[in-house]
């Protein structure tokens, strides 16, 4: 776990949670759209993988990477690149809070992998 102040935790806790309300909202918002207005989302893990809409799909990939992080920062192994282990950084985080790898790693990943990935 990266070497975080009980104030940064508590600032980065924050992020992710308005971040994830947001995207909520958002998905929501498209899916009232869809052919199944009566479709409610409680959680990203409850939305079908067959949702066909590229914003919605890349939203709800970027609220299951922040489901992760809001774990990790739970369970103490937050922070650290899930690739090569080093810092992300606070500053990175607070911008990004799904982010799950530092900036090398991730402009690695979004090359490899150019539309799997928010673009953070
Ligand atoms: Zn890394």
């Amino acid at each position: 776990m990266a070497d975080f102040t009980e104030e940064q935790l508590a600032q980065l806790k924050n992020a992710q949670q308005k971040r994830y309300l947001e995207l909520q909202e958002e998905v929501r918002r498209e899916l009232g759209h869809s052919s199944d207005p009566q479709y409610v989302i409680g959680s990203a893990s409850d939305i079908p993988d067959d949702v066909d809409t590229a914003l919605v799909d890349r939203q709800i990939i970027e609220m299951r990477e922040l489901e992760m992080s809001m774990k990790y920062l739970q369970e103490l192994e937050f922070g650290d690149c899930i690739d090569c282990d080093n810092e992300i950084g606070f500053d990175r985080l607070l911008a990004y809070p799904s982010a799950q790898r530092c900036i090398l790693c991730q402009e690695k990943y979004e090359k490899a992998y150019p539309h799997e990935t928010p673009s953070l």
